[in-house]
């Protein structure tokens, strides 16, 4: 995977910061995130690039990642719930934040004390907002989500093509976005992209002076005809490729380790963990780490006789996965990996720049979205390349 000039990943770096006590180590390099964010702003220009950072920066930690965006250039936020809203809140002072799942039943009192927007994406939901305008000093802020064709969250066309024309609904509070969903940008070839962008444009050409947003990661890579006034990136921010068939764009953002809790040797013809499902087919040596599925290393990243499955590193050395992932245990195969670089207590890397999200995801059936945000809380997390206050 190609690297942006100058920086290679600092893995002695992460080696030397680890906790011996940790069962495994998150490491987040906040300048891959920070040069990814500029990457994408670059592209989507002159349109604003906002951050999408629901699900605790997809997995990664809103309280590090959000002041290294802003850092980075960033004012526009989403999250997809209240809860992350006010946490957000606590972080940053004065940036624009947005609800992405929209306004709950008698929650209007809780978005205006954090100064947050709803995105509101039903017919009940901006009656609801319209009318809670009295209670407060003036009208807030609301982005309105039109469904294009997701089926999921927004208002159908038809219904706010309605409200434009009796208009008082609309007249109550400001509307500041207009948004909608790609269902399918991750497959730019599919028709669907088209049909969405030519249903957006019809709506959203009836109120010409209300800002437009459409594009998520992959979408902004659809061209400028879908970047309109703000796109909306997540995973390609944190390293994932937006794309399902086309090589990926971004610059890996996490690094993952696991910590050697044994090593071990078998026989041919033994076998290895749960179901026995792996036939060892020569003398082995193995290496037993103390992370599994509870950490989110899926566990169909696991190896039978019929497959194989993940591959790791041994420093350099890649080192194949053997048998079944149990919930907090993994085994390697470190048969050919120098002897003295398998040590107990020693940390192997399982995903990286060799072995990343993306194949992680391919192995186990999955998305890189799915692998970033399953990594649990028993890792120790690492920063590094921005403190709050550096310059970005
Ligand atoms: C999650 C989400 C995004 C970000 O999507 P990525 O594919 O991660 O870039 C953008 N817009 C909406 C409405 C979302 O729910």
């Amino acid at each position: 995977m190609a690297r942006a000039p100058g920086h290679t990943p600092d893995v002695a770096a992460d080696l030397a910061a680890a906790s011996p006590s940790a069962i495994g180590i998150l490491s987040v390099d906040l300048a891959a995130l920070q040069r990814n964010y500029r990457k994408l702003s670059q592209i989507a220009a002159p349109a604003e690039c906002a951050a999408v950072v629901k699900a605790d920066a997809y997995g990664l930690g809103l309280s590090r990642v959000a002041p290294a965006l802003a850092a980075a250039g960033c004012w526009t936020f989403f999250v997809a719930t209240l809860a992350e809203a006010k946490e957000l809140a606590n972080i940053l002072l004065g940036l624009d934040l947005y609800v992405l799942d929209g306004l709950f039943p008698g929650t209007a009192p809780e978005f205006a004390a954090i100064d947050a927007r709803p995105v509101l994406g039903s017919m009940e939901e901006i009656i609801e907002w319209a009318g809670s305008g009295a209670g407060f000093a003036a009208p807030l802020p609301a982005a309105v989500h039109i469904d294009t064709g997701m089926n999921r969250l927004g208002v159908k066309p038809d219904d706010y093509a309605a409200l434009i024309v009796a208009g008082d609904m609309l007249e109550a509070f400001p509307t500041d976005l207009l948004m909608s969903h790609l269902a399918c940008a991750e497959t730019p070839e599919h028709p669907k992209n088209a049909e969405q962008l030519a249903a957006f444009l019809e709506i959203t050409d009836k109120l010409p002076q209300i800002p437009r947003s459409l594009a998520n990661s992959a979408g902004i890579f659809l061209g400028q005809d879908y970047a309109f006034d703000l796109v909306r990136p997540g995973v390609a921010l944190y390293g994932g490729n937006p794309f399902v068939n086309l090589a990926n764009p971004m610059e890996p953002v996490i690094r993952l380790y696991g910590r050697i809790a044994q090593l071990g040797e078998a026989e041919r013809g033994e076998t290895i963990g749960y179901g026995a499902a792996r036939t060892l087919t020569r003398r082995t040596r193995y290496a037993t780490i103390a992370t599994g599925y509870a950490d989110g290393y899926f566990r169909g990243l696991g190896s039978t006789d019929a497959q194989d499955g993940a591959i790791a590193l041994l420093g350099d050395h890649p080192v194949p996965i053997l048998g079944r992932v149990s919930m907090d245990l993994i085994v390697f195969d470190v048969t050919d990996a120098p002897v003295d670089m398998a040590q107990r207590g020693g940390l192997i890397e399982l995903i990286g720049e060799r072995f990343t999200i993306d194949d992680a995801a391919a192995v186990a059936g999955t998305i890189p979205y799915e692998v970033l945000t399953s990594l649990g809380p028993r890792y120790q997390r690492i920063y590094s390349g921005f403190e709050n206050g550096d310059e970005a």
